[in-house]
């Protein structure tokens, strides 16, 4: 893939010539000490904040100020159906009908709920798939689920490893290991992207291997929404969860989603946890005795939603309506590809990637594994105004945004990392 893209240009010329390139400018840098921006590439942990947030938030407060209680219906943007409005952007975000998504809580708490309705094991299909490097609090959420159903974690929970000498799964191990031991497994729960390698995985396939055995299947798209085009609605997958302060810079802590697939959303046959916010709208304030769902992943609302931080993740959903998913993907496909390009240009030896080479089976962030070096290379990065991620023992995580990051910020981390190697003591 990468081979096929040109990077003879200079880095200022793919800026130039980039049409997206003006969206930067919507969005605050933080600052270095001597002032200049900072080279930000850690939009997988924090997106930067959009210049519209405040204004967005603002209202709300503005809202409160004037209307006191009434701001839940009335005012430009009432906050009882507040949160509908963005389900259509998530939507689109997410390949979904609005129906499907709902923005509410934060991830670990939508994968809880969901596992309540899609975590049904019995004594013959009890275990649960996920990667063996799977972000902390999802392997504690599925491991306390299942002992919450009285099944021993170190017997339920299965992970996906690699093979000895690699670095990601490949998708036919995966297919391979369902077809073989698919009918003990109840759940096949995965990141979209592994967030230590950035490895994206065949949603599609995995989904489609993981339904023939009779599993459930569900993605954490922390690392995925905002980043991959998605397809949840027509790759069938059953449940996805995400929190929306990544690449979706709705701001720390921000509310997260939730993706139910339409054949669930009027279930009445799958236990859940209510509460009044999931209850049918339209009976919801004469506050009857038995809960009845809102039909689709609206349902799954336990609590009325914080309106301030929805408020700043609604601008930024907004610039991604702008952009179009579809030219993020393709800039993100060349953005990559030029760190990768050089990467293998300025360091033919020296250095490690571990995010796959295939611009298929990854999304923006690349992962490089630095050896004994790192972590001072790492430091000399952000003493020279590049924020990079570090992960124990010894990966940095660098991830150029196509909604805020350019050419020239790949290529400035590129020199400086490379100056950092180069004093290598
Ligand atoms: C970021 C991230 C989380 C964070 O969960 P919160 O509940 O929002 O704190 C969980 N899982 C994965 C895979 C993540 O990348």
């Amino acid at each position: 893939m990468d081979d096929r893209l040109d990077f003879s240009m200079s880095a200022s010329d793919m800026d130039a010539g980039d049409e997206l390139s003006p969206i930067r400018s919507r969005f605050h840098f933080p600052r270095t000490e001597k002032g200049a921006d900072s080279v930000y590439l850690v939009g997988h942990s924090l997106g930067l904040q959009p210049k519209a947030a405040r204004d967005y938030v603002d209202r709300e407060l503005e809202a409160w100020r004037r209307l006191g209680v009434e701001g839940h219906f009335e005012g430009d943007n009432p906050w009882m159906p507040y949160h509908e409005a963005l389900a259509e952007p998530l939507a689109r975000l997410a390949g979904a009908l609005p129906i499907e998504v709902v923005a509410m809580n934060t991830l670990t708490v939508n994968l809880h709920l969901m596992l309540v309705s899609f975590y049904r094991p019995t004594p013959e299909r009890h275990r649960i798939l996920i990667e063996g490097s799977a972000f902390p609090s999802d392997q504690y959420a599925v491991a306390s689920q299942a002992a919450w159903h009285g099944f021993d974690p170190a017997e339920s929970v299965i992970e996906l490893r690699p093979r000895e000498g690699e670095d990601f799964i490949r998708t036919r191990d995966v297919e391979e290991l369902l077809e073989q031991e698919g009918e003990t497994i109840a759940l096949v729960f995965l990141g979209g992207v592994n967030y230590l390698t950035g490895q994206a995985f065949d949603m599609e396939r995995i989904a489609e291997a993981g339904r023939r055995q009779g599993c459930v299947v569900g993605y954490d798209l922390a690392h995925a929404i905002g980043n991959l085009e998605l397809r949840l609605h027509d790759w069938d997958v059953d449940f996805a969860v995400w929190c929306s302060y990544k690449y979706l810079n709705g701001g720390p802590g921000c509310v997260g989603g939730c993706f139910v697939h339409e054949r669930h959303g009027r279930s009445d046959d799958l236990p859940r946890f209510a509460g009044w916010w999931g209850h049918d709208k339209a009976t919801r304030f004469r506050m009857p005795e038995v809960f009845e769902a809102t039909p689709g992943a609206e349902g799954w609302q336990l609590s009325n939603p914080p309106i301030l931080p929805l408020a700043a993740l609604r601008a930024s959903l907004e610039l991604f309506d702008e952009a179009g998913m579809d030219r993020l993907r393709a800039k993100s496909e060349r953005l990559t590809g030029y760190l990768v390009h050089l990467l293998r240009t300025r360091f033919p030896d020296g250095l490690s990637i571990i995010t796959p080479a295939d611009a298929e089976q990854r999304g923006c962030q690349v992962s490089l594994r630095t050896g004994p070096e790192g972590r001072r290379v790492h430091r000399h990065l952000s003493e020279h105004g590049i924020w990079c991620d570090w992960r124990e023992p010894d990966v940095i995580r660098v991830a150029p945004v196509p909604l805020y990051n350019s050419y020239s910020d790949v290529h400035r981390f590129v020199e400086v990392m490379a100056e950092g190697m180069g004093s290598a003591g």
